[in-house]
């Protein structure tokens, strides 16, 4: 029987799988589960992640107030809350700071695209944030231009951020993201990186589509991109200042996976049957992938 410990113990795994690949030291990184409509089950601060129980998770509500769990929620929850408002199809979060990837974030240079099949399918294109104080408001802010249209997040001087369905889904994008990266800096080492031409980014597009997932930007963006081979160029800090938290909250998508329009916003254990209904149908997609 599917239930709430075992939803807590896919954040332990979780953790435990970024821990083993060093994407995390002493307690960095943190990881979310949205379980209602206004309450998000995540991981604790001042824990290493690798070694968490069930019962050491935290809820918060979307505006941040803890409304479950005795040990303390991490300031770094704000990046995650600001793209469960903004995100009704994302229902988990992972932000860990895997070197390869946060390389590439302390460089600030552009990550190449049309390099590897699998970024092109299952990642896209990429953005680097710019640089904001970890736990503000502001940090949350930074990935505000790309958001809505994009499931992979680099972090300037910091480290990285992917979402998803579940947590296992975010932590395999973080996976690919950082395994790219780690490609890429070998290919520097070993001679240059090259990239896909266009009529290859054409046919990958076309595969990319009949997964049911369209991308935006047309095989062209290849050809116009900066970088067509060799060292990328460094991104100038782009960062606006926000004013502050963010007060609207608008309401989850009809059109989302788990339909939480009804779903409560007291503090767990006490769930209704929606928030039970959005667990059992998580846990069963993450027993689908074991
Ligand atoms: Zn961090």
């Amino acid at each position: 029987m599917i239930n709430e410990a075992e939803l807590r113990e896919a954040l332990c795994e979780v953790g435990r799988r970024v821990w083993q690949k060093n994407f995390i030291a002493s307690n960095d990184g943190n990881f979310s589960f949205r379980i209602a409509e206004n309450a998000v089950l995540c991981t604790p601060t001042m824990i290493s992640k690798g070694f968490m129980r069930p019962e050491d998770m935290v809820v918060v509500d979307l505006q941040g107030n803890q409304i479950g769990g005795a040990r303390k929620a991490t300031s770094e929850i704000k990046i995650h809350l600001f793209i469960y408002q903004r995100r009704a199809d994302v229902y988990s979060v992972v932000h860990v700071h895997p070197p390869h990837a946060t390389a590439f974030a302390v460089t600030r240079l552009e990550l190449p695209k049309c390099v590897l099949p699998e970024i092109e399918l299952f990642l896209g294109e990429i953005p680097l944030a710019p640089y904001a104080t970890t736990g503000t408001w502001e940090f949350a802010h930074s990935i505000a231009p790309w958001v809505e249209n994009h499931d992979a997040f680099l972090l300037t001087n910091h480290g990285a951020v992917t979402v998803g369905l579940d947590p296992f889904d975010a932590y395999y994008k973080m996976e690919t993201l950082d395994q790219y990266c780690r490609i890429l800096l070998l290919a520097a080492q070993a001679g240059d990186w090259n990239r896909i031409d266009h009529a290859g980014m054409k046919e990958l597009l076309r595969v990319k589509e009949k997964l049911g997932v369209p991308d935006p930007r047309g095989a062209d963006f290849c050809a116009t991109a900066t970088v067509k081979s060799g060292r990328p160029k460094p991104i100038p800090n782009r960062f606006v200042p926000h004013p502050g938290p963010i007060t609207d909250t608008p309401k989850l998508s009809g059109s989302s996976p788990f339909d939480t329009a009804k779903a409560h916003a007291s503090p767990l254990p006490a769930m209704n049957d929606d928030a039970r209904m959005i667990i059992d149908e998580v846990l069963r997609r993450l027993a689908q992938r074991r």
